[in-house]
Parts: structure tokens; sequence; C-alpha cells
């Protein structure tokens, strides 16, 4: 496999389990832009619940996917911001209650259709990192740098409890957050179109007891070395 034009770097993984902050960092680590691809079907999946689109509507869905003004557009610092009418999400797009409509919306062919072409046509251009939960095995199946995140459970919940709490400064109880990580989990694993699953092309990283900062770095190194791996069988022999 060869790594022809802009690097792409995939992160996938179930939820909690520090991608987006591990993304971030590894994206200005490695200068490329970052883009939150679960920040474009939470556009979808509020707006679906501000309209009271049923959430197993596929045909309303797939149309309200396509005809969505999300704009994708890059910060000073290299991220790629997801925009609804030009606007920053609502922070309501954070909630649980979001998590859980949004999970349902994205199982549908035809919202993923619509996601999937506007990622590869951003971060085509110039490479990314992408973190998300089909990254390696449906939007850029072909990159050699894919990582798959992973924690236990207990640890994947508790980091979710806390972000929770950060953004809502509320108290939500402990088990009804483990609860909805698992159930949304075993949804996006278990849905029919591009579920959530880790292949032998994927590297495996465990993020439950390691800081953000040696996550980072041991990517930053698996990146380096498939790089290096790479410009020695493509340079010429003799
Ligand atoms: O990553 P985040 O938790 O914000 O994603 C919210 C939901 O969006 C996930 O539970 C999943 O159902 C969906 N999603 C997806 N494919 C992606 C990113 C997110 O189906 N690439």
């Amino acid at each position: 496999m060869s790594a022809p034009g802009p690097t792409i770097v995939a992160l996938d993984g179930p939820s909690g389990v520090g991608k987006t902050t591990v993304a971030q960092r590894l994206a200005e680590r490695l200068g490329l832009p970052y883009l939150e691809t679960g920040a474009m079907y939470r556009a979808v999946g509020l707006e679906a619940l501000d309209r009271g689109i049923d959430p197993d509507d596929a045909a309303r869905l797939a149309k309200l996917a396509g005809e969505l003004e999300l704009t994708l557009e890059e910060d000073e610092r290299g991220r790629v911001r997801v925009l609804l009418r030009g606007e920053p999400l609502d922070p309501r797009a954070r909630t649980q209650e979001v998590a859980e409509i949004t999970s349902r919306v994205s199982a549908h062919a035809g919202v993923r259709q619509t996601m999937v072409a506007r990622q590869r046509q951003s971060a085509g251009r110039r490479g990314a990192v992408l973190e998300g939960r089909d990254i390696g095995t449906k939007v850029f199946p072909e990159t050699p740098y894919k990582f798959f995140l992973d924690a236990p459970l207990k640890v994947r919940s508790e980091r979710r409890l806390r972000q929770l709490r950060d953004a809502a400064g509320s108290e939500p109880d402990p088990r009804a957050v483990l609860a909805e990580v698992a159930a949304r989990d075993e949804r996006d694993a278990g849905r029919a179109d591009s579920p959530l699953t880790m292949d032998s092309s994927y590297e495996l990283v465990e993020t439950g007891g390691r800081t953000v900062e040696e996550v980072v770095e041991a990517i930053v190194e698996r990146v380096q070395a498939i790089r290096r791996g790479l410009a020695e069988r493509s340079a010429p022999h003799g």
C-alpha cells in the first residue's frame, strides 16, 4: 500500500474513548487540519430533533442531510469547524439527548452518503486528521494511517460523565450515562451500513490508564514509522 497525495490519519473508536482531544493534538503535531466527523452527524441529529423528524424515517432524513446548509470552515488553528446555516453548532448538539438521536439518524445509508462525500471533499485537498467511526473503513479506506482507539466501557463512561459535567454544569446520573454509552456503541457497531469495526488494517491504541500526551506521542511515532517504511519501499534500489 502506498501513500500518494495528502496525509490522511483515521482515528476511529467508540464513544468516550478520548478521540477528540487526541485528534486535535495529533493534528497540531502533524501540521494537519482536524475534522470531527461526529459533529456533522450531530448537526443532522439536532436538526431532526428540532423539526420533529422520526429518527427511523430514512427517506426524510436522507433528504434533510442533502439539503442541510452545513459548511466546513478551517479556523486559524487548523480546526475544521462545522457550521450549520453559517453558525457554530448549538451547545445542545453535545447533550446525551442529541447523541442518542444522532446515533439512530446516522444509521441510514442516505444520511451517510452525503456526509462521507463532504468529508472526502474537505480532507482530500490537503490531508487531515479525521475522527469518527468509519474513517478507515469507508471514508478513506486506502490510507495507511489508521488507528482504532479503545478503552474499557467503565473508563469511557467516566470520561463522558466528566465531559457532561463540564459542559452542562449539571450532575448526570452515572448509571444512566453508562447505559447510554453502552447502548450507543452497540447501535453504532451493529448497524448494517458502516458499522464501527476494527480490521487488521488498523493499529489498536488503548487509551485507558494513559495520558493524552502518551497516546498522542505513540501515534506520532507510528505515523513517522509508517511514513519511513513507505519511503523506503518506494525509493529506487541499486
Ligand atoms: O463522535 P461523536 O460521539 O460526536 O458521534 C456522535 C454519533 O455520530 C456517534 O454515536 C455515531 O452514531 C455517529 N457517527 C457516525 N460516524 C462518524 C462519526 C459519528 O456514525 N464518522
